[in-house]
């Protein structure tokens, strides 16, 4: 999303800010825990203290994070679905750099304008976004949002820039200033004309890419909804201006449809379109796919119809020529730009919070549900014991699925506590070696999401596993 609408949207009512009752806000601090127990997401520098806005993702979130970026490059890059009334098009992808020469953000309007508003607390020194006050919480006690205390003293807001400034080479000094980029986007339209010119690829065209992205957010808050390092996947799509209308709703439905197909309940999920002075100047459309988050409703990812505005920005500052030369058409052209624009770490919360289930009728009561192309560990493998010829008999089990899934082999601890730790795993299938199996060669398998079991001969293991998950 471009800077000039970073701020404009800073004064409308924003929609991760309704406050929380007191149910949902036990279940996010139940979720933030179990992220941290099970090694989904750790505060980074914890040993020093943390910092604030930025995040580490443990071997189960590593799993999870990568498995929800596949999911994407596979569905939208690789393999995306046919065009509005079957109409072609292409989708290659880019790995740009994060830092690049600034005069791509003055082109982006970024260094001018990337801001939001903020204001000081003369009371508690303090620092708050000025649209924010009413749902921050205040330092001082008893607890009161921004403002309410009788000492509270705030300031007129004034615009902060979200940019991390940095600097290149060994001497500093202005011209040496650089940025670490806000967006991925710009990378995309930067490098426009090498793909064109490189790849033989013709319009329609979505570039895609997945990388970080740095924002020196005022009040990073909600675990890792709002940080100040984080991922995006974003599309560029490329069209001649008179077909944007119809790739915009397609990108919109796709993009919604995607999330859904993926485990979010679509009652969950809204597609809301911006209206009025919420639309940014050069756009013309804009959708936000918004999750209900235990903390409010909240932006996943944005669809915008960004017209032509980015590629002539880069056209002016950079004199070159970004235009297209449609053969078919027999015409020159600036294309409009289609812009799904997500963050894969906000997608990542918004999978664990749904994936969240307690059922206080299981020995195992929480446990995650994530969809089978997203759980981080398909199956585990367990010998009732590690003695008695069982281990002889499940080592091999998991060397022959390893080879195909993310598995897991454990020997330790009683059956029970580790089919319960593959519940919070979000595991969707136990694999177990016991007595019995070496009688008649069965394996016990069990189901993450009703607890149920069933016997399978040893030699199917692999087989079910992929009926079952049909991955
Ligand atoms: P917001 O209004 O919540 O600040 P935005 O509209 O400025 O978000 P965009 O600039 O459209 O966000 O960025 C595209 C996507 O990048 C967002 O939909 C979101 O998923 C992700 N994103 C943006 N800022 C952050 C952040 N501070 N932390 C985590 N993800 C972010």
């Amino acid at each position: 999303m471009a800077a000039q609408s970073n701020q404009s949207k800073a004064n409308q009512s924003k929609p991760d800010k309704s406050k929380p009752d007191k149910s949902k806000s036990d279940k996010m601090e139940k979720i933030v825990s179990l992220c941290r127990r099970r090694g989904f997401i750790f505060q980074s520098s914890e040993i020093y203290g943390g910092i604030g806005g930025f995040w580490d993702y443990g071997p189960l979130g590593t799993e999870l994070k990568r498995n929800i970026k596949d999911a994407w490059w596979q569905d939208m890059v690789r393999n995306p679905p046919a065009g509005p009334n079957g109409k072609a098009f292409q989708m290659v992808g880019l790995d740009c750099s994060i830092i690049m020469n600034p005069k791509v953000w003055e082109a982006s309007g970024h260094v001018g304008g990337f801001s939001d508003p903020m204001v000081d607390c003369k009371a508690c020194k303090g620092r708050f976004r000025a649209d924010q006050t009413a749902d921050t919480a205040c330092p001082k006690k008893p607890s009161k949002m921004v403002g309410e205390h009788k000492e509270c003293d705030l300031t007129d807001p004034r615009e902060f820039n979200l940019m991390f400034k940095t600097h290149i080479g060994a001497l500093e000094g202005s011209s040496s200033v650089a940025y670490l980029r806000p967006e991925t986007a710009q990378g995309i339209f930067a490098n426009f004309k090498n793909v064109i010119d490189s790849s033989r690829v013709k319009l329609p065209l979505g570039i895609a890419q997945i990388g970080k992205s740095f924002r020196n957010e005022i009040n990073p808050r909600n675990f890792t909804f709002r940080s100040r390092e984080f991922e995006q996947y974003e599309i560029e799509f490329f069209c001649h201006p008179s077909e944007a209308d119809e790739w915009y709703t397609f990108w919109r439905d796709v993009r919604h449809a995607w999330y859904v197909g993926l485990g979010l309940r679509s009652d969950m999920l809204v597609l809301r379109e911006h209206e009025g002075k919420e639309l940014a100047h050069y756009a013309k459309g804009c959708a936000d796919v918004e999750y209900d988050f235990p903390f409010g409703m909240a932006e996943l990812e944005g669809i915008a119809n960004r017209t032509d505005y980015d590629l002539k920005a880069h056209i002016e500052k950079s004199g070159k020529d970004l235009s297209y030369f449609d053969d078919q058409r027999k015409e020159r052209f600036v294309p409009y730009v289609i812009e799904p624009s997500g963050g894969v770490d906000r997608s990542l919360l918004a999978f664990i919070t749904e994936a969240y289930t307690v059922d206080e009728n299981r020995a195992s009561p929480e446990f995650m549900k994530f969809h089978p192309r997203l759980a981080p560990i398909k199956a585990a493998i367990f010998p009732l014991v590690a003695k008695d010829g069982m281990p002889d008999i499940a080592e091999p089990i998991y060397n022959e699925l390893r080879k195909h899934y993310a598995c897991q082999y454990d020997a330790k601890q009683s059956i029970g506590k580790r089919y319960a730790r593959m519940d919070e795993a979000g595991t969707p299938f136990c694999f177990t070696i016991d007595g019995q199996s070496k009688e008649d060669g069965t394996v016990t398998v069990r189901n993450r999401d009703d607890a149920s079991q069933d016997r399978i001969d040893k030699s199917r293991c692999l087989e079910y596993l992929r009926d079952q998950l049909q991955l």
